[in-house]
């Protein structure tokens, strides 16, 4: 068990109820987009608002955030609207100027929590205030590098944590922008009961159409809270329009959750469940796996094509085979059941490889002139 010293998140005369819902734009562009969106988003019950104003951007070239210049705009939110106000904070001097224009709540970004100097130097910053501070999940599905996190913020005296589960990257494509592997935060769940998990399921997403069914995994799971990137005009945002709402639609679709438990910090699903979770998490990276491996399976049909190899090498199907039983034995694994996925892998290898092969030929014989 982790020693963290952990009070409940506490916002002056708000009582948290599950699910705790925190929205807003990925980015503050402008004055008026901010102040815009917060006015509906408050006028539909949302009490907490996110706004991005520093933005840690995957290539140069993008929105990198306005800076300093949002935080009067938050503030303003705050004061006028009415909202508690949360950003992300990246470094110390994010964090000092985050406290010094009253800003209610921070986060710690993903590409962050990845960095132990980074995530020091923004506890170090902290040190002293009296905010919550959520910590989102490292880019890589690293749980010990989560909780390191979580323990470098709570060792600067900021009890008020919680965490956010916003998915971890993937090499290739897969259904999600950012995997959920719900198997790590249920895990962080079994080593820290206390602590709060809100999830991102904008991040995990990537789109719009994953949202509704990512927030209702999130509440059978009894986490506490979503975190949702909302925009006046989802399609015309500066950064991550693909899977922005607007607030009407947030609100719907979380006036559509089913909520199984009722108290925040409620005691953890049954362990049957949970192990299910796990296995659907766990049968979805397969499949996420097999869609990859076949993709590969298509390049290699089409240079087989094109350099006039053929399909069956069979010393290449030995080698995999051989390999493929040594690394099951080293897993402790029945090697008949690994040999009988291989064969049927490689058999579905072979028909996508030849697949590839007679579309090519199609192809070139009807470019053909007569
Ligand atoms: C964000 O919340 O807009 C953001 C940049 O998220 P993440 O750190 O999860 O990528
Ligand atoms: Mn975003």
């Amino acid at each position: 068990m982790s020693k963290l010293i952990i009070e409940p998140i506490q916002l002056p005369g708000l009582e948290l109820k599950r699910p705790i819902i925190i929205s807003g734009p990925c980015s503050a562009e402008t004055e008026e987009q901010t102040l815009e969106t917060a006015k509906q988003l408050s006028e539909l019950g949302v009490k907490i608002f996110r706004a991005g104003i520093w933005k840690p951007r995957t290539r140069p070239g993008a929105f990198e955030g306005v800076g300093t210049l949002g935080l009067p705009w938050l503030k303003k939110v705050k004061e006028v609207i009415g909202m508690f106000v949360s950003v992300e904070v990246a470094t110390g001097h994010h964090v000092y100027e985050a406290l010094k224009h009253g800003i209610d709540m921070v986060w710690v970004g993903a590409r962050t929590s990845a960095n132990p100097f980074a995530v020091q130097e923004v506890a170090d910053a902290l040190k002293g205030a009296k905010i919550p501070v959520l910590v989102k999940n490292p880019v890589n599905p690293d749980l010990e590098l989560w909780i390191g996190a979580l323990e470098r913020i709570n060792n600067a005296g900021i009890t008020q944590i919680g965490a956010i589960h916003r998915g971890f990257s993937t090499y290739g494509r897969s259904e999600y922008r950012n995997h959920p592997q719900w198997q790590i935060p249920i895990e962080l769940h079994r080593r820290i009961p206390d602590l709060p998990i809100i999830t991102d399921p904008s991040h995990i997403a990537g789109n719009r159409d994953l949202l509704a069914s990512i927030s209702q995994e999130a509440m059978d799971l009894n986490f506490d809270g979503l975190i949702i990137e909302s925009h006046i005009c989802p399609e015309k945002a500066w950064s991550d329009a693909a899977q922005q709402i607007t607030p009407q639609r947030l609100m719907e679709m979380v006036n559509g959750l089913v909520l199984r438990r009722p108290k925040i910090g409620d005691t953890p699903r049954n362990t049957l469940d949970e192990l299910r979770k796990q296995i659907d998490a766990l049968d979805n990276q397969l499949l996420d796996v097999l869609k990859e491996r076949m993709k590969i399976s298509e390049a290699i049909g089409k240079y087989k094509f094109e350099n006039n190899i053929t399909i069956l090498q069979s010393r290449r199907y030995d080698e995999i085979m051989n390999d493929r039983n040594q690394r099951a034995i080293s897993r402790g694994l029945n090697t008949e059941f690994t040999t009988k996925i291989f064969e049927s892998i490689h058999e579905e290898s072979i028909n996508c490889q030849s697949n590839v092969m007679n579309k090519e030929l199609k192809k070139n014989t009807e470019q053909k002139p007569e």
